[in-house]
């Protein structure tokens, strides 16, 4: 063996990065192998982080001390607050991004972190002896040992790239795939499956005529991700711009089908529903005429530009025509096509909560190799699977993170328990506890579960702390003093708000939908001066909690229950083919996940409220 490491993570992608940060954080002695040290931390796709409730990932892995929103701050072209005309709850961080500034940021990062060592190859075969990790083994015949595997490779398991009639064997276009990996882990007992991805072209911005198109700003008081004072909110913001595809764009696209991998079968895997391709949706959606797109810079230095909207493995000559019938692209150059991917994934269903396989013991899988898509997705599994594989070779208890918690643990939930058969992105409507777990309070719920494990400093965690006793003190003071009405009823008519009659709490009026906390303290001085010591964010977050305090209440009464049923251990050796009275299905299904808790046995994909109750008379007895 060339050198011995606690823990070797196997990938530098966003799983990869983030799993190799926290392992090394918290003292392993970490190995980060990855086929191409120029490519650490790569946006494979759209050159954005965040959006709708990837952006509360985001912020959640920034909240327990990984890097993502650190790195999505220093390298953001653009922010904006998506959804901010609905409720708090679905406001959502979205930052456009300098890629190459992303990726170096990363590396640089990486870089500075203690106990973290590279090698740049390709690993070849897992070294496992009787069920025990030993080490892994790469290309170049080198052999390095360690005690834990984190395995993020991504796109790249036996990857296949389409392009029109063209098979390209790859992880990502110009770059090799994996192969060996999965076929040992088959060997092994593992179950794998297909899946399928695509990336719309990249155009030569020199060659747009961005004149014909509609201008997309960013936010005009652009916030950030981190809650690090570290970072810094965007001064200068690029510009992004939309148009709309149109019956020509159509047309153009339909005399590719009889060769595109998409519809002569070539491509077998499932791919994203929600990110269709555009052929997809011109097929799909045949009543609609037009489907909008994002014309997207790719960085600071570059005039690069993304198509958002227009992902296709088309032949690169159908694109180019295609694209050229859009307003403002008449004379548009391809940089590079668009492509379609194939992979091979893991079902997650295989794994425990910290990620760690059921098969091996010290074998965590992390990111698209678990059926996930998206850089955040992918992000959020390596934080989670760096934290335990440290944790278990240290004994330290698992960290796990419930559907209350966080959308980290919305995700790992859904995944191991119904595991999946599409690419799994995060929605806001796949946790049932939104208005808990909003973007603006990520800190409030991760930061101190991150300073016990020892993933944040003692200052951040106090910053938390401060921040829980003032917006206690805010939500005092509305609760406890009164304003007369002669001096609010001016203010609450222009609202055209009722007047009131008589003194009332602040906290009454705040809420009333169309009062706001920074009105009120620009109207009253007595509020003007009681506010002031507090920062925009604390008063943001402590109006929030008191507007939306009868839907917070109603989901922490949902979640005791949840809780109820979560505190219900199974025996891990518990015999399910002794419940009769349940469908062969369901106990087959109980006994391939064994579920921890009777909580968890209801999720189960298959397994009915019913087959629940049986299970809890069967246990009480
Ligand atoms: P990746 O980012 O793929 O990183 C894997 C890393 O592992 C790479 O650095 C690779 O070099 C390394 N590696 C692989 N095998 C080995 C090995 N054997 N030895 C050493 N190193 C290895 N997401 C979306 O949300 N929407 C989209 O529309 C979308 N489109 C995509 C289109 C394409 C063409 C591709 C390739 C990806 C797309 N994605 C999309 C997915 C997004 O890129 C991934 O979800 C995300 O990058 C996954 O992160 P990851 O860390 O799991 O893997």
């Amino acid at each position: 063996m060339f050198n011995k490491y606690d823990i070797i993570i196997i990938g530098a992608g966003h799983a990869g990065c983030e799993a190799a940060a926290a392992a090394a954080n918290l003292g392993s002695k970490t190995l980060l192998i990855t086929m191409n040290m120029q490519n650490i931390a790569q946006m494979s796709c759209n050159p954005a982080m965040g959006g709708v409730a990837k952006g509360q990932i985001v912020r959640e892995i920034d909240a327990l001390g990984g890097y993502s929103g650190m790195v999505s701050d220093v390298s953001a072209v653009q922010f904006r607050m998506l959804n901010r005309s609905k409720g708090p709850a679905m406001w959502s961080p979205r930052t456009q991004n300098d890629r190459h500034l992303f990726a170096s940021e990363w590396r640089s990062r990486l870089e500075k972190t203690n106990n973290l060592d590279f090698w740049q190859d390709s690993v070849e075969a897992l070294l496992i002896e009787k069920g025990v990790i030993k080490g892994v083994k790469t290309s170049m015949g080198v052999e390095f040992a360690c005690d834990a595997i984190v395995l993020t490779t991504g796109t790249f398991l036996n990857g296949i790239i389409h392009i029109g009639e063209r098979k390209i064997g790859g992880g990502r276009m110009g770059e090799k795939s994996s192969t060996g990996i999965t076929e040992q882990l088959v060997e092994l007992g593992f179950e794998s499956g297909r899946m399928k991805t695509g990336t719309p072209p990249r155009i030569d911005g020199r060659s747009l005529d961005y004149s014909k198109m509609e201008i997309q700003e960013g936010d005009e008081k652009p916030e950030k991700f981190s809650f690090n004072n570290t970072t810094k909110s965007l001064t200068k913001q690029l510009c992004c711009w939309t148009v709309y595809t149109n019956s020509n764009v159509h047309e153009i696209l339909k005399t590719g089908f009889d060769k595109s991998p998409m519809f002569t079968g070539r491509i077998q895997g499932l791919g994203p529903r929600y990110c269709p391709s555009i052929e997809d949706k011109i097929v799909r959606f045949a009543d609609r005429d037009r489907h909008q797109l994002f014309i997207e810079p790719e960085g600071w230095n570059t005039c690069e530009i993304y198509v958002n909207g227009f992902s296709t493995s088309l032949a690169e000559d159908v694109q180019q025509k295609a694209l050229q019938q859009l307003p403002g692209f008449e004379h548009c150059k391809m940089f590079r096509p668009g492509y379609a991917i194939e992979y091979d994934y893991f079902q997650p269903t295989q794994l425990k909560y910290t990620l760690e396989t059921k098969l091996i013991p010290n074998l965590y899988f992390a990111g698209q190799i678990n059926g996930t898509t998206g850089y955040e997705e992918a992000a959020c599994q390596g934080l989670i699977a760096g934290i335990n594989a440290h944790n278990k070779r240290k004994e330290v208890r698992e960290f796990v993170l419930s559907r209350s918690d966080a959308y980290i643990g919305v995700l790992i939930d859904d995944l191991i328990n119904k595991g999946t058969e599409e690419p799994y992105r995060m929605f806001t409507s796949r946790a049932e506890f939104r208005t808990l777990l909003r973007q603006d309070n990520a800190d409030i719920r991760l930061t101190p579960k991150a300073y016990e494990l020892g993933l944040v400093t003692k200052e951040q965690n106090d910053k938390v702390q401060t921040k829980i006793i003032d917006i206690q003190q805010i939500i005092k003071y509305f609760k406890t003093e009164k304003v007369a009405p002669t001096i609010i009823n001016d203010y609450l008519i222009t609202k055209d708000s009722n007047p009131i009659t008589f003194r009332q709490l602040w906290f009454q009026l705040l809420s009333r939908p169309n009062i706001t906390l920074k009105e009120l303290i620009v109207q009253n001085n007595e509020i003007a001066e009681a506010m002031q010591q507090y920062d925009t964010e604390t008063l943001e977050q402590a109006e929030i909690t008191m507007k939306y305090e009868g839907y917070l209440q109603k989901e922490l009464e949902q979640v005791d229950k949840m809780k109820k049923l979560e505190e219900v251990i199974i025996s891990e050796n518990f015999d399910y083919h002794k419940l009769k009275s349940i469908s062969m299905e369901a106990r087959e299904k109980l006994t391939k996940i064994k579920p921890k808790t009777l909580g968890q046995a209801g999720r189960i994909s298959g397994i009915n409220p019913s087959d629940v109750s049986i299970l809890m008379v069967y246990m009480g007895r």
